[in-house]
């Protein structure tokens, strides 16, 4: 059944000449593959459109067709579209910039699928029982017939299945799986994509991996599992913080854990918190909230502005008090 706001958003679109997307900081799986999955589409029934990222493209992601169309939003952007739409962000703070909303386009449409979402748009479409972003953005560009090509379909399908966790996370549902399978049918390359995601890592990569691994410790009786990354380590292995985004998907392994949190360091006195539960009693987003981030319910992030060892002190407290475990 097609939901009125989806055919609402396809009539402003075919009503608009020039478009910009924009999805957040950092950017996943899922923020890639849904800005260039819609801007793809969009560009193909012949609007003038702008992809912008406030960050780089993580190295990992750069094989889909379309992330060279990605400009780099700053401060200085001054082109404002008839329609902005915001993509995966669920707070323009989320940008990470100084950047007001209205100076970025006359009409601004917010898809996304955080049950945290401010609904700052003229158009909200936030639908938080989607595994991602993409999802939504499968069911607007599918009301054009054929519009999905295998690039596209290679992005949407890149966009789910790292924020589906491969299918795997309580967001996954049947028909997330039925998007995946058109997508299949519309020429997504799971083998390609799976492979460059999940199979293939730069040496360097994994011994940066390996590191944290190896300074990983359990507490709260092995209740919670976390290490950290220095500005130094990334440096001494050469890695970008951006292409360390997937690291936490193996400390959250470790048997018997309902927490995994990992703490890296982005500037001297800037630590950027991820957390992820591995049960749905524990709950994440709120601790996250607490310290100005935030997330989903099992996947959550912020920023503290601390050394490393504070971080950790102010994080922990909030654990002991929300769920009452001992250190
Ligand atoms: P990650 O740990 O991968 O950075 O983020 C996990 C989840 O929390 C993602 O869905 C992300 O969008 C959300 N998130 C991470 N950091 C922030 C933040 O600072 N603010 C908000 N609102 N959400 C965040
Ligand atoms: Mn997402």
């Amino acid at each position: 059944m097609e939901r009125k706001i989806v055919k609402e958003i396809k009539d402003r679109i075919e009503k608009a000449n020039a478009i910009s997307l924009i999805s957040h900081e950092r950017p996943d799986g899922d923020a890639i593959g849904s800005l260039i999955a819609m801007g793809l589409g969009i560009e193909r029934i012949g609007k003038k459109v702008k992809l912008l990222s406030p960050d780089d493209v993580p190295e990992v992601y750069r094989f889909l067709k379309g992330t060279e169309k990605i400009e780099k939003l700053n401060q200085l952007w001054n082109e404002r579209a008839d329609i902005c739409i915001f993509i995966d962000t669920a707070n323009p703070s989320r940008l990470g910039n100084d950047i007001n909303l209205k100076s970025l386009g006359k009409f601004i449409i917010n898809i996304d699928h955080h049950i945290d979402n401010k609904r700052y748009g003229d158009i909200n479409f936030v639908d938080p029982t989607a595994s991602s972003t993409g999802e939504l953005i499968y069911e607007i560009l599918s009301q054009w017939e054929n519009l999905i090509t295998p690039e596209i379909a290679d992005a949407l399908y890149t966009a789910i299945v790292t924020d589906s966790g491969r299918f795997s996370y309580e967001s996954t549902s049947y028909k997330t799986h039925l998007i995946a399978a058109d997508l299949l049918s519309k020429g997504a390359n799971k083998t390609i994509i799976n492979k460059r995601i999940y199979e293939i890592k730069p040496f360097n990569v994994l011994k940066l991996i390996g590191e944290m691994l190896s300074r990983a410790q359990l507490a709260f009786g092995g209740k919670v599992i976390w290490s950290f990354i220095t500005l130094e380590s990334f440096e001494k292995h050469g890695v970008n913080l951006l292409d360390s985004e997937g690291f936490l998907q193996f400390l959250r392994m470790a048997e018997g854990i309902k927490l995994a949190i990992l703490f890296r360091e982005i500037e001297r006195g800037k630590i950027r918190v991820s957390l992820r539960s591995t049960d749905k009693e524990t709950k994440v987003r709120e601790i996250a909230t607490q310290f100005g981030g935030g997330g989903h319910e099992m996947a959550a992030g912020c920023t503290i502005e601390a050394n490393l060892e504070s971080a950790k002190e102010l994080l922990f407290k909030s654990i002991e008090e929300k769920y009452g475990w001992k250190a």
